[in-house]
């Protein structure tokens, strides 16, 4: 199903340190208005699923109204990319998922209050959000699934964290290696781990998490290094149905943004898995170069 990602402005509770939008103007906030007309062009161009993004879409006063106007228009998923706060309010969840709320993914970064304030730099908010997935789970027919962005706080954490979330029940868990853009690239360097000293930590997390439900995928951690976990990988093709509309760009595909931040450097061409690796980070590449990969043969 082809996906439209709305970004309905900057605006957030938190202050995460990796923020991708970080260096956004905070305080804008898209009109309903312009929102609306989105969604109704996009429906008509083929857009059967919707993920509300921000900032933190949760917090706008007249986000029900807009969950309701996507159902009306007749998306069939609706979903939101959420640092999960609101969802404390019973009466919010309730009134939303009424409104037709399909599918929720939370960013969670660790599997304690300590660690996960502090990379969202938002005292409460560990608690907030746990709180918010209990809520949402009252609810059988929405689906939940749980962003991780793996830095150089959490890493050594991955088999807890795994262990601590295998509680509520969730479909879905994304480990996403810090992306150096806005936030996280003024603090990459306190914050990024070396790819193989994390792949250790991945590799116990994967092994000690065998038999729990919830499903496991790793994002931007180049297949060479994940050896014989690269299917757990997502890939660029999974990307290509996703468009992300932002109020000032002409609607950029996810795969094109991903390939314009990301290099394979020259080693990769003799690698068998160029045709479907992402390659690596331009960022990471400058701060690390690429003596980690290993060309597969
Ligand atoms: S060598 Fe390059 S193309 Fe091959 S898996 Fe590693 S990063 Fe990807």
């Amino acid at each position: 199903m082809k996906e439209i990602m709305v970004i309905v402005g900057y605006e957030c509770n938190n202050m995460c340190l990796f923020c991708s939008v970080g260096d956004q103007d905070r305080l804008f906030n898209r009109t309903y208005d312009d929102i609306v007309q989105n969604m109704a062009d996009d429906y008509k161009n083929g857009f059967k699923s919707i993920q509300f993004l921000g900032g933190e879409a949760t917090i706008r006063k007249d986000i029900i109204k807009i969950v309701k106007k996507a159902k009306e228009i007749g998306y069939e998923k609706i979903s939101f990319e959420t640092n999960g706060r609101m969802f404390c309010n019973e009466m919010f969840t309730k009134r939303i998922i009424e409104a037709g709320l399909t599918h929720v993914t939370f960013s969670i970064h660790g599997h304690t209050a300590e660690i996960h304030d502090t990379l969202t730099q938002a005292p409460g908010s560990f608690e907030q959000a746990v709180r918010g997935i209990q809520e949402v789970k009252k609810y059988e027919g929405v689906v939940v699934a749980i962003n991780h962005v793996v830095t150089r706080v959490n890493y050594k954490n991955l088999s807890d964290f795994l262990g601590f979330i295998e509680q509520f029940g969730i479909s879905w868990i994304l480990f996403i290696f810090i992306n150096p853009i806005a936030n996280a690239r003024k603090n990459y360097r306190i914050l990024v781990p070396k790819l193989s000293e994390t792949m250790k930590f991945m590799r116990d997390a994967i092994i000690s998490s065998n038999g729990y439900k919830t499903r496991i995928s790793i994002q931007n951690i180049p297949l060479c290094i994940l050896g014989e976990y690269d299917e757990l990988s997502t890939t660029i093709d999974d990307q290509r149905d996703v468009t992300v509309n932002f109020e000032d760009e002409k609607k950029p595909q996810l795969s094109d943004k991903i390939e314009e931040l990301k290099i394979r450097p020259d080693k990769c061409y003799s690698c068998k898995k160029n045709g479907i690796c992402e390659g690596v980070w331009k960022g990471y590449y400058e701060l690390f170069g690429d003596d980690e990969l290993k060309p597969v043969t």
